[in-house]
């Protein structure tokens, strides 16, 4: 199924290997909470709405951030902390602590059995534009490398990310398969980057009219668990 000059797979993390909405719901809601017992003037004065709110202005105001959404939420915690009168290290374990359940993710299920067997016979690098710790989650050790957008200096659909992984193991991205959930950030994206591409649609969307299909559309990963690649 995979066309036999692939050697390198790039993959997405969010939406493509655990759903990404929980996650964050969930990590704002712990963060709220932390707010609410160690800088309370900052949960009073706002609700997770209003936060969103600061840091789409925050990104607004400086772009050249807003690649890098830890930064982003680093930067806007300091800000509404200095407001309140909190010192920048209080608002800096805000941000960490929000990182750590942002790392709580729970793989699909298919996943896990498809990257071992996927990474016995090609190279895997996650390249996600989230700021998910792939090592601090279950999927640790399951790729050989893993890229964000906040360390390569740009978010998809810039190619950066691509080229980086192609740079990292030294396989061209024409030797390449991206997969990912995104038709514009990952499939458009990395077809112009000259990869072979692979969508899966977890919640059966329809493609968009505007951009060219992907080479190849699945569900789930489990597709792509066939005996061919597992032997
Ligand atoms: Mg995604």
């Amino acid at each position: 199924m995979i066309p036999d000059h692939i050697q390198l797979i790039t993959i997405d993390l969010d939406d493509t290997l655990w759903p990404c909405k929980p996650v964050i719901q969930a990590a704002e809601q712990a963060l709220m909470e932390w707010l609410n017992s160690n800088a309370p003037k900052i949960s009073q004065a706002h609700s997770m709405e209003s936060l969103r709110e600061h840091r789409k202005a925050l990104m607004q105001q400086q772009p050249e951030m807003a690649h890098d959404l830890t930064r982003v939420r680093e930067e806007s915690l300091r800000q509404l902390g200095q407001q309140c009168g909190y010192p920048d290290e209080l608002m800096r374990q805000a941000s960490h602590y929000f990182r750590q359940w942002r790392n709580r993710v729970s793989p699909f299920d298919d996943v896990i059995l498809a990257l071992n067997l996927l990474a016995e016979r090609y190279t895997l690098v996650s390249v996600t534009n989230g700021n998910a710790q792939v090592e601090c989650t279950p999927l640790a050790g399951l790729f050989h490398g893993n890229l964000t957008a906040a360390e390569v200096g740009a978010a998809k659909p810039d190619p950066a990310l691509f080229h980086a992984a192609a740079e990292q193991t030294g396989i061209a991205l024409g030797n390449a398969l991206h997969i990912g959930d995104d038709p514009l950030r990952d499939i458009q994206a990395a077809r112009d980057a000259g990869m072979y591409t692979l969508w899966v649609n977890r919640y059966q969307s329809d493609w968009p009219q505007n951009i060219e299909p992907a080479d190849m559309n699945l569900l789930s990963l489990d597709e792509l668990i066939t005996p061919e690649i597992s032997s």
